[in-house]
């Protein structure tokens, strides 16, 4: 196999990969991807061809940590293909704070800037940076690149990444940073050759999945999105319950004695669809339950995408396309279907038979705002900035020439 790169998406349970190969030095192909499931609990390694042929599938009860899971994926990668060279291995990592606003290369500077921001992330930076830190043991040599989730959301206006609380608090870092940005970024990227009509208009992306938020875009770029310090604001999740009021958490400690971890895993583990619901986290579970509960989860995860959809687009001062993407906002007709009923206020006509098939097109012709269904893929867009910043694929030669967000990122 020729030389390829690898794309690193470390949490806390999971280890998630992806193996690009460079043909040419035109966008890169999928090789394989695959993960480390259930560390610290029952750790299984499953790795796929880009075809969705299964290549490994097997426990790994060695893996006991973030460095054991990538040692056993050093291990399965050189079995597969010891012939070839890692030419740079890209990560996601949620945090780039204020600072950075495009993928960096990593250097000891930076990392240690990284770190700095573990307080605001810190469920998700430290297993990031610890997988970083892992590579560069194993792979001394090769360049790696920090992708983060933070960065697409940089060109927001001061306005909109405020909250509104004392200076003196602010000037510690407190501000609305929004996440889920790579997946906005390969969206954007994807919106003139899949939907040229809306590319340069005013568009909401509805990145739904087990985490779940908006994005507003003009012209491609971020004008407000729905997450904001943390990934607790703005729409239901398959257990974190969105935006609440901050009177609720100041209830929850004062009168109902909890401590900080406790909130924490109600906040984050114990809310949203699987909170109200009793039953389950996933949409799919609800969607096919009677139970008046599930039936609740899903009216209010609908209500709120809606409400989210009517501020962003008076945020936006109008509305030109939506486009719907990941786990729920790509496979489910029905959410979709409710969504856009409820938004046909704006101008949203649905075609019923373009929803089952899932486009990309999905509403009428004469529907003033036109839907989408754009699949997601973070992982590509990692190795996009991992290739371009390291000088393994050149822009030009790409059939998505970078964003002027992205291209400002080049310049870290
Ligand atoms: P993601 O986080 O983007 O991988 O999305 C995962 C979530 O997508 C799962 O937890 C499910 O709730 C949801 N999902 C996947 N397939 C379907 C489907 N066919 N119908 C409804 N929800 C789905």
């Amino acid at each position: 196999m020729d030389d390829f790169s690898l794309v690193i998406n470390a949490g806390s349970s999971s280890l998630k990969f992806a193996v690009y190969r460079r043909p040419g030095s035109e966008e890169w192909r999928l090789e394989s991807r695959g993960q480390i499931e259930g560390i610290g609990t029952s750790p299984q390694l499953s790795l796929k061809q880009a075809d969705g042929r299964k290549l490994i599938e097997e426990p790994a009860p060695e893996v006991k940590n973030g460095r054991d899971a990538l040692d056993a994926l050093a291990r399965r990668l050189r079995s597969l293909y010891g012939g070839s060279r890692v030419l740079g291995v890209g990560h996601r990592v949620v945090h780039g704070g204020a600072k950075y606003t495009g993928p960096v290369v990593i250097t000891p500077e930076v990392l240690a800037d990284l770190h700095r921001l573990t307080p605001l992330a810190p469920l998700h930076q430290p297993h990031n940076l610890e997988a970083i830190e892992a590579v560069s043991k194993l792979l001394p040599d090769v360049p790696q690149v920090a992708c983060f989730d933070t960065s697409f959301h940089r060109s927001m206006s001061s306005v909109a990444q405020l909250v509104p609380l004392p200076r003196e608090i602010r000037e510690r870092g407190v501000q609305r940073y929004g996440f889920h940005g790579l997946s906005y970024e390969y969206i954007a990227s994807m919106l003139p050759q899949v939907a040229p009509e809306i590319a340069n208009g005013r568009v909401i992306v509805a990145h739904l999945g087990s985490g779940a938020s908006m994005c507003a875009m003009k012209h491609r770029k971020s004008i407000d999105t729905t997450f904001s310090f943390t990934a607790l604001d703005g729409l239901c999740m398959g257990t974190r319950p969105g935006a609440i009021d901050p009177g609720v958490i100041l209830y929850l400690f004062q009168n109902l004695g909890l401590s900080a971890k406790e909130v924490e895993t109600i906040l984050y583990m114990k809310s949203g669809l699987l909170g109200i619901s009793g039953i389950s986290n996933d949409m799919r579970d609800l969607l096919a339950s009677h139970d008046s509960a599930a039936q609740l989860a899903v009216d209010y995860f609908v209500y709120r995408a809606t409400k989210e959809i009517g501020a962003l687009t008076a945020v936006l001062g109008g509305i030109d396309g939506l486009v719907f993407t990941a786990g729920i906002g790509e496979n489910s007709a029905e959410i979709r279907r409710r969504i856009c009923g409820a938004s046909a206020w704006l101008g949203i006509e649905l075609d019923a038979d373009a929803n089952e098939r899932r486009g990309p097109r999905i509403s009428t012709g004469t529907s003033r705002v036109s839907v989408w269904v754009i699949p997601t893929d973070e992982e590509l867009m990692i190795a996009r900035h991992t290739g371009l910043l390291l000088g393994l694929t050149t822009a030009h030669n790409r059939k998505h020439k970078p964003s002027q967000t992205q291209g400002a990122a080049y310049s870290h």
